[in-house]
């Protein structure tokens, strides 16, 4: 066990692991945003999203969609799945390295619509001309 996976929460899940395959596991968010807030990670520790293995890619998203429709049958009426890569926050209670995915209940209007959501509106704006030609450079660079 390496230095980071011995103090790893997630590398050092106990009895905390809801449902597992053989790559990934899953579990309760701790602290969460809302009852239903599932963390989906590798089982091996890996920091960087790009560095998951075709397999564990598939355990993953075995995993993520079990638990999706277990919470549109049963807690609400849409799911959100997010993964951050964010190396530039200081390690936390809210910051962990470990590879995650984030697997949440939504429904119209819900909690994090009223506190968060709806003040964002703002953000979406149409693309500028050329916008798309300079994104698809960025993809070609080789760099
Ligand atoms: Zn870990």
């Amino acid at each position: 066990m390496t230095k980071s996976t011995s103090t790893c929460p997630f590398c050092n899940l106990g009895g905390r692991v809801l449902k597992e395959n053989n790559y990934a596991q899953a579990f309760l968010s701790n602290p969460r945003k809302v009852p239903g807030h599932f963390l989906v990670t590798p089982k091996r520790h890996i920091e960087k999203p790009w560095e998951l293995t075709i397999e564990e890619l598939n355990d993953i998203f075995e995993l993520i969609f079990f638990i999706e429709k277990k919470l549109v049958s049963k807690l609400g009426e849409g799911v959100d799945i997010r993964q951050n890569y964010r190396p530039f926050m200081e390690m936390g209670r809210l910051k962990q390295n470990h590879v995650h995915f984030h697997v949440y209940p939504r429904y119209n209007e819900d909690y994090l619509y009223q506190v968060s959501e709806k003040y964002e509106t703002d953000l979406f704006t149409d693309l500028d001309p050329g916008e798309n030609e300079e994104f698809a450079k960025l993809l070609e660079d080789n760099g």
